[in-house]
């Protein structure tokens, strides 16, 4: 833990002030019982009442005076803490920005988070415990029995056998509690890591209708947490009647034993008073420290965790460095950051550790076999799903981030699978753009190489589209739906294998087209056939849901395997 003790420099007076206040608040706490005793033997039987009313007032200064240090104590113990909080939480999170990727993907996002709230947090309030109480107990407790010691030797035996006695039973509760505990704060963790991907995945988990599942999986956890703490809570239970048995038992002893000294004249009625009343305040003092050692334990702990973010090494970037990555930032259209999917009630993850930032205007290629994850890829760029790990970031100065109707507005996606509707072409197209005319119908047309064989219908755009568009062919539907993605004109094109039933000219009429008239957009197009994606700025290689290769054509068919295989296999079909 060596990075958190500079923290205390600087304040090292202010961290010093509540625990010395505190110990003379300790010191007149126990002059009180001396007081007491002396109210009962000497001021009473005298009769001298000025006499009398000095020592309570004496009585009541100390309390008075005790009150105020307490006070005081509390005011520095909280401000040195916070502090200290404060200046170590900073710290952390300038440290934790520069981290490198790697270390900041090894610990975790939330766990860093988590470190950064709730363990600084921790790390405060036990520092603010500390500074009160962990000199004032033990100072209390010995003192009250060295002060026990100056009265009756004979009755202090007993509160060493109280003191042996308590901390025996405490410390065996503590023994069998804290593994207890720790079990329950790690169930806790589980507890709230769930809820988080619960709510983050409430749509996916909508649109599998998994709610029944994802609300027995809560319950359980819940259940389980539950009867822990019952049983954590019994054995605490056990506690208080087993301390106030002794402690009473002892009560009883001291005051028979103390009864009779009385009696015989080796001890006064006012010192055995003291002697309970010391007796009491060990025991108070003791439960006390209890609670102190289960949050210094706890913020040890913590203070483990922050220091293990401390001592990762940062990536100290310099000026042009970071000019660089924010000119990577700025110019990308959108960045997948590490990110991981697994589908609901799916055993396997249908990607993972996926990263890639596409440059704005970019053409974007991603190949890959049947299933290794090319549309699950573009499902979480179009929002349908959230990463189950990692993000996708889009630049706020080309989509609108702020809500998600408005950012699919951004984004136009041709599925694979050609979904028209029963209706008219104009109808058809119109999904696209609800306002869009004519003109913009058949630019679209055009771009999507479909105006042609509208054009010899007899009705044009009026032509009737049966359900699905069975009355069109394959490569006909195809380009339809290119169209209607087209007219959105939108920041984000998006073409999952749909131009697969396109002939070759088409196809090269196709791509010439987008590379003409929509240079300035940025283009994802996923394919399985490599002449569709050879003129793309960068192609990435998906293979059972991992990243295999980022390159362009000609680098990936030097270097990379699956693809070199890939292309091996399209050359012969292409002589076909
Ligand atoms: P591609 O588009 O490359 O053919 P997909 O992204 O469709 O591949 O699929 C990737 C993997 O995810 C496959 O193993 C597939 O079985 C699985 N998968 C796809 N959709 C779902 C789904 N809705 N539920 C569960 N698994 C799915
Ligand atoms: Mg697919």
């Amino acid at each position: 833990m060596q990075h958190l003790w500079k923290y205390f420099e600087g304040r090292k007076l202010l961290s010093a002030t509540g625990p010395l206040f505190k110990l003379i608040e300790a010191v007149l706490e126990l002059l009180v019982p001396i007081v007491v005793a002396k109210i009962i033997d000497e001021a009473i039987p005298s009769g001298n009442r000025s006499y009398l009313f000095t020592l309570v007032a004496v009585m009541i200064g100390l309390g008075l005076v005790g009150f105020i240090l307490a006070i005081a104590a509390q005011y520095f113990a909280a401000k040195a803490a916070t502090e200290y909080a404060r200046d170590l939480t900073a710290d952390t999170f300038d440290h934790a920005l520069k981290l490198s990727k790697t270390d900041r993907d090894k610990m975790g996002g939330s766990s860093i988070i988590n470190r950064l709230a709730s363990d600084t947090f921790q790390i405060q309030s036990g520092l603010n415990t500390s500074f009160r109480l962990f000199l004032r107990s033990p100072f209390i407790v010995l003192g009250s029995l060295v002060m026990a010691l100056q009265i009756n030797r004979q009755i202090s035996l007993w509160f060493v056998l109280m003191i042996v006695i308590l901390s025996v039973i405490v410390f065996t509760i503590m023994k069998v509690a804290a593994p207890m505990l720790r079990n329950i704060r790690n169930k806790f963790d589980r507890l709230v890591t769930q809820t988080r991907e619960q709510i983050q995945g409430i749509r996916v988990i909508k649109a599998f209708t998994q709610q029944h599942r994802e609300i027995n999986e809560f319950e359980e956890t819940n259940d389980d947490l539950t009867k822990m703490q019952l049983r954590v809570g019994r054995i605490n239970a056990l506690s208080n009647p087993l301390t106030y048995l002794t402690v009473n038992l002892i009560l009883v002893g001291m005051i028979w034993q103390g009864g009779h000294q009385v009696s015989v004249g080796t001890l006064t009625q006012g010192q055995l008073v003291a002697l309970i009343n010391y007796l009491l305040s060990i025991l108070v003092e003791l439960v006390k420290l209890v609670v102190v050692l289960d949050v210094i334990n706890k913020s040890i702990t913590s203070a483990k965790r922050v220091n293990a973010i401390l001592d990762l090494p940062t990536e100290d970037l310099t000026d042009s460095q970071i000019q660089e990555e924010k000119n990577a930032v700025v110019n990308s259209a959108l960045v997948i950051d590490n990110v991981n999917f697994t589908y609901p009630e799916a055993n396997s993850k249908a990607l993972s550790n996926i990263n890639l930032a596409i440059k704005k205007g970019a053409f974007v290629g991603v190949i890959g076999s049947t299933g290794s994850g090319k549309s699950t890829l573009l499902n979480l760029i179009s929002k349908t799903y959230e990463p189950s790990e990692g993000s996708i970031y889009f630049n706020p100065s080309l989509f609108n981030i702020d809500n998600l109707a408005g950012l699919r507005s951004d984004i136009a996606v041709v599925p694979g699978q050609v979904t028209l509707f029963k209706g008219t072409i104009r109808s058809n197209l119109l999904m696209g753009k609800k306002d869009a005319t004519d003109e913009e119908i058949w630019r679209a047309l055009d771009d999507a190489q479909a105006s042609e064989f509208v054009k010899q219908l007899s009705e044009g755009l009026d032509s009737p589209v049966a359900a699905f568009g069975s009355n069109f062919s394959g490569g006909q539907r195809q380009r339809l739906t290119i169209a209607r993605a087209l007219i959105k004109q939108a920041e984000l094109l998006i073409f999952d294998d749909s131009t697969s039933a396109l002939d070759y000219v088409t196809e090269s009429n196709f791509q010439h087209t987008l590379q003409e008239k929509y240079a300035d957009r940025t283009i994802i197009m996923i394919s399985q056939r490599i002449h569709s994606l050879r003129n793309a700025d960068l192609i990435t290689v998906l293979e059972k849901g991992k990243q295999v290769g980022v390159g362009t054509h000609e680098e990936l068919l030097k270097s990379n395997e699956i693809y070199q295989e890939i292309y091996a296999s399209q050359a012969v079909t292409e002589v076909d």
